[in-house]
């Protein structure tokens, strides 16, 4: 590729330009998803059982959106994983307290 600012060729692993330091082919971002949202998502459902899951499904849902599938169906499997066995928990009593 070429330096969109002064037409000097810039070999491939580079992403600045020699010459004149414009920055041209900017690596993939990762959409733009914090560390700490991804890992928020992953906690919340695990150690905040009653409102985590739904964290869980809200960030999953926004990492879908900003293209992290991966971990977007990831969280979203483990929100729903935790929903069901605290629902399960709840109707399994015999007797409400
Ligand atoms: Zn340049």
């Amino acid at each position: 590729m070429f330096c969109t600012n002064c037409g000097e060729k810039v070999v491939e692993p580079e992403t600045t330009c020699p010459k004149c330091g414009t920055q041209i082919g900017k690596r993939k971002q990762e959409g733009g998803v914090s560390k700490g949202l991804l890992w928020a998502g992953y906690l919340c459902p695990i150690f905040l059982p009653f409102a985590g899951f739904l964290i869980g499904l809200v960030i999953g849902i926004i990492l879908l959106t900003k293209g992290r599938t991966g971990h977007g169906i990831a969280q979203i499997l483990i929100s729903v994983t935790i929903l069901i066995f605290i629902l399960y928990q709840f109707y399994s009593r015999p007797m409400f307290y």
